[in-house]
């Protein structure tokens, strides 16, 4: 189906939220009064006529795309498939009470911990544990709030909303923490009119997360408590293949479900998505495959570079060089998915992003 040419509400439902390719990122929540996020997924609560909108040309999954990331000075030579990069490294957080709770070597806490201690922004958006209500974005501004957000929910949360928020409410120098879907999502932010550049300017640091795909919410809800699952986990793992496995751990303890078993519940619209390592963040961090503990580390901008540089130098960060088979395969994985992205694009939309 060809997208239509209207680039308002109506073409964002149209192209977006009625084929089911929404995917949760919260970037069109909070633009106008019309899109709320609510439990675990986005709504239309009242129908907008502009022919042009913020929240189509916020969308991420909206037609016009973004240009290739671009603007590195000293890109490294890199494997086609992972973006521009300054530097490439396995790393993990040092200090035991940041990662205690992180989700693998604690790097995304432990940077965020630095550049709100050492005053590069003031605020962080993140995304809340949940439980009894579904995760969601939220605006951290202490090292203990910014704990109590720490390691994966493996399902969309709508957290670019808490930044829509948090800017309605006259707040700037903001880090935001999120998937690459809502990385591309601030980069169309720059771009928006009228006051998208406005608005961008109170980001001032992008940390994104790899990701193959995200799970519906309420679908993984449901696939729990099918399994006897009710009560909140207190940590999801896909841990790296060959597991094949999604982890949850209960209050009652560990389970282990085939990876096959919670596929249904994968968002429909992930599988056009094409970005697997958060291309336009100023630093992308995901699992080291085969080093439990540590994390894979691309930076990717002069302002990613200064932040992990200083975490460095205060002793919060311990880094060794990437395998060189880490590497390829992260890029392979990073293709394959980019392949099968536009190949499901094609096939939903003739070939138009
Ligand atoms: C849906 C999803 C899919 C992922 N897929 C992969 C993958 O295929 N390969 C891979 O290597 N890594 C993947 N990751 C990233 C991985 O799980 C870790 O988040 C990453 O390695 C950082 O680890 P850490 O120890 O530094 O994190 P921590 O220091 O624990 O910090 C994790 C941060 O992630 C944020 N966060 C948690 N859930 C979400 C969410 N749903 N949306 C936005 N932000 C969130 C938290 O607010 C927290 O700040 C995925 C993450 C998510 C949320
Ligand atoms: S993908 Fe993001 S911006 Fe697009 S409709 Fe869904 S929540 Fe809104
Ligand atoms: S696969 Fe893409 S669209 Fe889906 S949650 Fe991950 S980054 Fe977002």
């Amino acid at each position: 189906m060809q997208p239509s040419l209207n680039g308002g509400q109506a073409g964002l439902i149209e192209q977006v939220i009625a084929p089911g390719l929404c995917v949760g990122c919260g970037a069109c929540v909070g633009l106008c009064p019309y899109q709320e996020y609510k439990d675990g997924r986005i709504v239309v609560i009242d129908r907008c006529h502009a022919e042009n909108s913020r929240c189509y040309l916020i969308c991420p999954q909206c037609a016009g795309g973004t240009e290739k990331p671009g603007g590195v000075q000293e890109e490294i030579s890199v494997p086609d498939g992972i973006g521009p990069c300054l530097e490439i490294h396995m790393a993990r957080g040092t200090d035991d009470e940041i990662t205690a709770g992180g989700q693998y070597g604690g790097m995304v806490s432990s940077l965020l911990v630095r550049s709100l201690e050492s005053g590069v922004v003031d605020n962080v958006v993140l995304t809340t544990k949940g439980g009894s209500e579904a995760p969601a974005g939220t605006l951290a501004r202490s090292r203990e709030e910014i704990l109590a957000c720490a390691g994966s929910r493996y399902n969309s949360a709508g957290t670019l909303a808490a930044m829509n928020r948090a800017y309605g409410n006259g707040v700037t120098r903001m880090a935001v923490v999120g998937l690459p879907c809502q990385m591309i999502a601030l980069e169309r932010l720059a771009k928006m009119q009228p006051d998208g550049a406005e608005r961008s300017r109170a980001v001032e640091l992008k940390l994104g997360l790899f990701c193959t795909w995200a799970l519906d919410y309420r679908s993984l809800r449901h696939f729990l408590k099918s399994e006897g699952i009710d009560a909140p986990a207190r940590k999801y793992d896909i841990p790296p293949p060959p597991a094949a496995r999604f982890d949850v751990d209960t209050l009652q303890g560990m389970r282990h479900f085939p990876l096959d078993e919670i596929r249904p519940a994968i968002q429909k619209g992930c599988r056009i998505c094409r970005d697997m390592t958060a291309e336009y963040a100023d630093i992308s961090i995901g699992a080291a495959e085969g080093y439990p503990g540590w994390n894979t580390v691309l930076v990717r901008t002069e302002t990613g570079r200064r932040l992990f540089a200083d975490s460095c130098a205060a002793n919060l960060v311990e880094v060794r060089p990437l395998p060189e088979a880490n590497l390829e395969h992260l890029a392979e994985a990073a293709r394959n998915k980019r392949r099968r992205g536009e190949e499901a694009l094609s096939e939903i939309r003739g070939g138009r992003s």
